[in-house]
Formats: structure tokens, sequence, C-alpha cells
């Protein structure tokens, strides 16, 4: 009995300790982005224009977000893509770690360490 009591305190720091990390990492996570990516390509009022002919400009960068159960496109600044297509990958772990924390704290909820 006390060898498994011993296993189990081991295994909830264990978990702990997990939980603790996870929430630090999150909050390395700052720059996340939650939307779909969108790339355009237009055609100017320039009747000369290469874009007439094919060559069209862009492309020029969305991030497709829900607003009040909407979407809108947002434009994403040249200068801000690279950035902005990190805090989609951003986005992508906060959701892994809170899928995680909620198995760990459904694992913590068993061992009665859940609140700790
Ligand atoms: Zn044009």
């Amino acid at each position: 009995m006390r060898y498994c009591w011993a296993m189990s305190n081991k295994t909830i720091e264990k978990l702990l300790k997990e939980r603790t990390d996870l929430l630090s990492e999150l909050g390395t996570l700052s720059c996340m982005l939650h939307g779909s990516w969108v790339e355009r390509f237009s055609v100017c009022s320039r009747a000369n224009c290469k874009c007439h002919k094919g060559h069209k400009h862009g492309p020029r960068h969305y991030l497709v977000i829900n607003e009040n159960n909407q979407q809108r496109q947002k434009y994403i600044p040249n200068a801000q893509v690279i950035a902005a297509k990190a805090g989609r990958s951003d986005y992508k772990r906060v959701c892994e770690i809170i899928d995680r924390i909620t198995h760990i704290n459904l694992a913590l909820m068993k061992k009665d360490a859940y609140e700790n």
C-alpha cells in the first residue's frame, strides 16, 4: 500500500510539473493568430497594366477571422507575412496545450489533486 501511495504521489508531481511547464509555454505564444490564410491576386484599373495580360498584382495576404459570428478578411501587410504565419502556428500550439492540460486535469481529478 505504502509503495502504491508513493508511486501515485510521484505521478501527481509529474503531472503538476508538466502543467506548470505548459502554462509557462502559453506565456511565450503572445503572437498567436486564429484564422484561415488567404492569398489573393488582383487586377487594377489602369487599362495598359500587365495585370490585364495575366500578370496579376499580388499576392496580397489576408487572415480570415470570425468577428461577431461573421467571417472577416483582415489584410496582412507584406512585412508581417512571416510573423503572421508564425502566429498561426502559435495558435495551433495553444490548442495542443489546452488539450494536454485538459487530459492532465482529468487525471489529477481522479487523484484528488485537480486544484493543486
Ligand atoms: Zn494592374
